[in-house]
């Protein structure tokens, strides 16, 4: 394998690193930074250099495999995990920094989590100090780490019988400046209608698909968007085709989202068919920072749609905040903590705000609070949700979050979202039905995801729904050819 060559697939990798330290990616044109790379004497080995300071490792090179393409797949992880971690050894002495998650750049720490645990430190000390060693994420981190994987331990395993099913309603009322999601403006409505006539056609197949490819529902979440833009009848009618194609399953959610769209009336229809797992998400509790990042709702809906959702007899109530909203304070993310506390939601997810490309608030420049404000934000989360006698059951990172922190769902014993636990794990299949669903067939023994993605314009999705219910039989039944 020729280092160097490699090296040069892997760029964009190495800027996740360098952005770890809040160094521009315009250093990667200056000449100060070199590096080196080589397989020699059965190892590999690399410097980085920036001019002044300089950081050398080397890993011993994987033995030879019968089989040549999984013997090139574990030496380019070596090689991989090499360079990164020379380049944050780099960095690190630099810059005097250490991020929370060390050299980890990824959508998912716990698997590095389950990596340590499958490797043999089945107990807590030994497998929190495999993560802190290898890629020198704090020791809070790793306790956190610890706990998730020990929540997640008590859920039903992830087995190959099983199928979830999202199903997406792109709309919402107003659109947030932060948001990246392939949803719409609900507008005059218009496009409603034939949406719903797609998605139905759509659901109808999904199911034949379960039926077909011998699985057994899991999980159904219904998200967006917000799908509770839906009208009173829109949403009944939706959630009846749910149930008639999709009925069975060990867990529902609707995700109610916006508060100014919950009304009674979609509240009874979501309990008319036997769901009581809602999510209605604040985000924030202060009017100001609603207004500016695009929320038409305040901070008195969010408390009428709690109030509304207990006396609906909701079980389970879910709870999303964001911490690091542009112009927030730790006092004003001590508010929503304090609505938190009054509301008693049975789950709390506590995001950091990601700056996407495509969200308007990154366009705007609008002034974030630093990273020590969002990292002290994201312990307050964890201690609400400690005091509210909640754990720590999933976690996931994005690229671009406020104090390299992390986004975590905290239930109630017994109380974990299992789609949540799924679609962040990638070990269970998803059929994604809906403008914007991306559907995964997980290969457990090749380590592999297969995914049909939905495209995500909604007037295209209506008129090419035929292809997308395509692409998913040629997923999960490439075998019948059809
Ligand atoms: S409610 Fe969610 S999907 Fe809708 S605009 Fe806001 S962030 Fe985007």
């Amino acid at each position: 394998m020729d280092m160097m060559q490699y090296l040069d697939t892997i760029q964009p990798e190495l800027m996740n690193i360098t952005r770890l330290f809040g160094l521009p990616d315009s250093d990667w044109d200056t000449p100060k930074w070199r590096f080196t790379a080589a397989a020699e004497e059965g190892s590999f080995r690399c410097q980085f250099t920036d001019g002044e300071h300089s950081a050398e490792n080397a890993v011993l090179i994987p033995p030879e495999e019968a089989d040549a393409r999984l013997q090139e797949l574990h030496r380019k992880r070596a090689a991989r995990r090499l360079v990164r971690q020379t380049l944050y050894d780099l960095c690190r002495k630099a810059t005097g920094i250490h991020p929370p998650w060390g050299s980890l750049t990824g959508i998912r720490p716990t698997h590095l989590m389950y990596e340590a645990i499958g490797s043999g430190c089945t107990e807590a000390e030994n497998a929190k100090r495999y993560v802190i060693d290898h890629f020198d994420v704090t020791p809070e981190k790793a306790e956190l780490l610890w706990e998730i994987a020990q929540v997640q331990g008590q859920l039903p395993p992830p087995e190959d019988r099983w199928m979830d099913v999202y199903i997406g309603i792109p709309f919402c009322t107003t659109r947030c400046t932060y948001c990246s999601f392939s949803s719409g403006e609900l507008g005059k409505g218009v496009l409603v209608e034939p949406y719903l006539d797609a998605l139905f056609r759509e659901m109808d197949e999904a199911s034949r698909i379960i039926a077909d490819t011998g699985r057994t529902l899991r999980a159904v979440y219904v998200g967006g968007g917000t799908p509770t833009s839906l009208n009173e009848d829109q949403l009944s009618r939706m959630l009846d085709r749910m149930m008639l194609r999709f009925p069975g399953a060990m867990e529902y959610t609707v995700e109610a989202g916006r508060p100014d769209t919950i009304t009674p009336g979609k509240l009874a229809a979501i309990k008319a068919v036997g769901v009581g797992r809602i999510s209605i998400n604040p985000q924030t509790m202060n009017d100001r920072t609603l207004r500016v990042i695009g929320r038409a709702h305040t901070a008195a809906q969010v408390e009428e749609a709690y109030a509304m959702a207990r006396a609906a007899d909701m079980h389970h109530i879910n709870m999303d905040v964001i911490a690091g909203l542009p112009g927030e304070n730790a006092d004003d993310f001590a508010v929503t903590m304090d609505a938190a506390l009054r509301f008693r939601p049975e789950s709390l997810t506590v995001h950091t705000l990601a700056i996407k490309r495509s969200s308007r608030l990154h366009l705007e420049q609008a002034p974030l609070p630093d990273g020590e404000t969002a990292s002290r934000m994201v312990q307050m989360g964890l201690e609400t949700a400690r005091t509210l006698g909640m754990q720590p059951y999933y976690l996931y990172r994005q690229k671009y979050m406020a104090g390299n922190q992390e986004n975590v769902g905290y239930a109630l014993p017994g109380h974990a979202c299992q789609y949540n636990v799924d679609i962040m794990e990638e070990t269970t299949h998803i059929l994604a039905l809906g403008a914007g669903g991306i559907s995964k067939r997980v290969y457990e023994d090749e380590g592999h995801i297969g995914r049909a993605p939905n495209v995500a314009n909604i007037e295209h999705y209506i008129s090419r729904v035929d292809e997308m219910i395509q692409r998913k039989r040629d997923l999960f039944m490439p075998e019948a050819g059809v």
